[in-house]
């Protein structure tokens, strides 16, 4: 195994909706393959925090929850992912969020990242964690945190052991506005409508790979392990 962390694994791309577990998952892959994780939202905010051009440009879009345009993304991903520590690979996260951008990342990698004769030619590996409708309902809606503490709880999978009250300061537990029954099906209908087209692109190239998210972290994390691996050893030739 130490072999599979030495040597480049390309980009990789987590798809995933809300409570899938994708940011726990790309924690772990970071911490395994050394490599970075770009997420396109921290970039964005970042610009909108120094004031750059891009950021003055983003920042009503983002405020409105569209998406930025692709030309202004194009150029500060291709900026980030020309930076020595993407080398070996990297993790996009939040990026291609449409298929224009899925093609644009494709050529990209062809024409500029793979012309460096430093990188093993890696196609994208694009993993998506599929977690049951009701199981993630139930995941989200369940959660509730310690304002005190900042504990966090499942009301079906890790209960306090009085209702309601933290088990360290009797706080009273609290649900974050965000993990609200409507606010959450509202954003996973969201995130269906934007990812399936991107989804349905890397599966007609053969390049989706599934994972069951249903199962615990740890089983996830070793099938993520298993697919960049195994994807790696058939992925240096020409295809
Ligand atoms: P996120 O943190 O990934 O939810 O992104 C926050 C916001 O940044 C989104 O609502 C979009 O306005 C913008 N954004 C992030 N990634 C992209 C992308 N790939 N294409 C267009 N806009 C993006």
């Amino acid at each position: 195994m130490a072999e599979a962390t030495s040597r480049g694994i390309g980009p990789v791309i987590l798809l995933g909706s809300p409570g899938a577990g994708k940011g726990t998952q790309a924690k772990l892959i970071v911490e395994r393959y050394r490599i970075p994780q770009i997420s396109t939202g921290d970039l964005l905010r970042e610009n909108v925090q120094r004031g750059t051009p891009l950021g003055l440009l983003a920042k009503d879009v983002m405020a409105r929850g569209e998406l930025v345009p692709d030309d202004l993304m194009y150029d500060m991903v291709a900026q980030r992912l020309r930076q020595v520590d993407c080398e070996r690979g990297f993790i996009l996260d939040g990026f291609p969020r449409n298929p224009a951008q899925a093609g644009w990342l494709d050529a990209f990698l062809e024409h500029e990242f793979f012309g460096n004769a430093q990188r093993d030619r890696c196609l994208p590996i694009v993993i998506r964690i599929d977690v049951d409708y009701n199981k993630l309902l139930r995941r989200i809606t369940g959660r509730r945190s310690c304002p005190v503490c900042g504990r966090i709880y499942n009301v079906y999978s890790q209960p306090p052991h009085v209702a309601d009250r933290c088990d360290v300061d009797g706080s009273t537990l609290v649900t974050r506005e965000d993990d609200r029954e409507e606010v959450i099906r509202e954003r996973l209908a969201a995130y269906e409508q934007q990812t399936k087209p991107v989804a349905e692109y890397y599966a007609r190239k053969g390049r989706l790979v599934s994972v069951d998210g249903d199962l615990p972290v740890n089983e996830v994390t070793e099938q993520i392990f298993r697919v960049i691996e195994g994807q790696h050893a058939g992925a240096t030739g020409n295809n």
